[in-house]
């Protein structure tokens, strides 16, 4: 996810360099799913395939907090819903099933 830009100056001067340490710890792969960067998988959603791009996400959703036990590599499709379940917590939305 691209990082917002009301959200770029939360970040640190050598956010690249932390970016690309977590990126090694997690040796190029998702730290949730175990997908590879950059290989291709079939998106079910949108029947199209589509190619692994790691980012690094905060668990507390805090730029700041650029400690590594709070960063993860995470490729979009895991990063897009640990955000989405985050939003939903934040918002306090409970689904009734
Ligand atoms: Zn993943």
């Amino acid at each position: 996810m691209p990082i917002r830009p009301e959200n770029k100056k939360r970040y640190p001067s050598n956010w690249k360099e932390i970016r690309a340490s977590i990126l090694e710890r997690a040796r190029n792969h998702c730290e949730f799913c175990g997908r590879e960067n950059h290989t291709w998988f079939f998106n079910e959603k949108t029947k199209k395939m589509v190619r692994v791009v790691l980012t690094v996400a905060h668990l507390d959703h805090t730029p700041e907090n650029c400690d590594p036990s709070n960063l993860r590599a995470l490729c979009q499709r895991c990063h897009n819903q640990y955000d989405a379940k985050h939003r939903a917590e934040t918002r306090k939305i409970y689904k009734k099933k």
